[in-house]
């Protein structure tokens, strides 16, 4: 079998995450809250160019907001957003994590306030001494396995 057997089809317009690490295609889903009746191709353990893995997401006909994508660094620090228009990539980012985050995570902490029944939007600040760890603005609880914390 040929090469371009192997390969999903091109999308013609929509969004390529490229570089999600490996097993996370779904956690990134999650969080970037679409549902399945989106038309989507999703790679696990892809074989990247450097001998590793990684995952790939793309989302035909939707480009996501800068917002939007940058929820992915909450799963995937090093991914990079692809936008394609016309079967083309007319914008490439890396996703940047968010400096605050409300109403995607929730507190680990079952006595804070935004895990009891109060009308209260959950809300985390990222923490400034390193990239990958989140602090609750109620109780500063630190949330470290964020792709567990995704409100379902
Ligand atoms: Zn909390």
């Amino acid at each position: 079998m040929s090469e371009k057997y192997m390969k999903v089809e091109k999308i013609g317009q929509g969004t390529v995450i490229d570089h999600i690490l490996p097993g996370k295609a779904f956690d990134v889903l999650r969080v970037l809250g679409l549902s399945n009746d989106r038309s989507m191709s999703i790679l696990i353990n892809s074989h990247s160019g450097k001998g590793g893995k990684k995952d790939i997401l793309k989302i035909e006909d939707g480009e996501l907001s800068p917002e939007e994508a940058n929820r992915v660094a909450l799963i995937s620090p090093k991914a990079t957003i692809n936008i394609i228009v016309d079967g083309k990539v007319a914008k490439k980012f890396n996703a940047e994590a968010p400096e605050v985050v409300r109403g995607i995570l929730t507190c680990s902490n079952p006595n804070c306030i935004s895990n009891q029944n109060e009308p209260v939007v959950s809300e985390f600040k990222l923490a400034v001494d390193d990239g990958h760890r989140y602090v609750c603005t109620y109780c500063e609880r630190d949330i470290v396995d964020l792709a567990k914390r995704v409100s379902p």
